[in-house]
């Protein structure tokens, strides 16, 4: 999608500083970070939520989350994947935060 904020950064058009890449997806910091390590994993497909994602996306996407955060985060992390205007989604191509670094609280805001 040429006017997507994330496919850009997945194209490279936008530079990040990626704390991972592969074939089908990137990590990178979150610019607004809400935890002392917040980065945001997203597929290089353009998907725009997780609703539209195919198991396959789905899958790489958490076990890369996870593998990620559990070698950066060993005291524990949170995953996250906004949906929805009540789920507070902002940037509409899919993305899981992953969040750590201090105790994270519940109910979440
Ligand atoms: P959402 O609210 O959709 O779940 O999350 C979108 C996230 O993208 C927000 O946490 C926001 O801080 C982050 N974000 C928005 N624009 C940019 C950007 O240009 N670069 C980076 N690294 N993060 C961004
Ligand atoms: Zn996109």
């Amino acid at each position: 999608m040429s006017d997507c904020l994330f496919c850009k950064i997945a194209a490279h058009q936008i530079p990040v500083k990626a704390v991972h890449e592969d074939e089908h997806s990137i990590a990178f910091p979150d610019i607004n970070p809400q935890a002392p390590t917040h980065w945001l994993l997203i597929p290089k497909q353009h998907l725009a939520n997780i609703t539209e994602a195919p198991y396959e996306v789905l899958g790489h996407l958490m076990k890369e989350a996870a593998a990620l955060a559990k070698r950066e985060m060993p005291g524990g992390f949170r995953l996250v994947v906004n949906t929805g205007d009540d789920g507070g989604q902002t940037v509409h191509h899919l993305h899981v935060h992953i969040l750590g670094g201090r105790h994270m609280g519940w109910p979440p805001g």
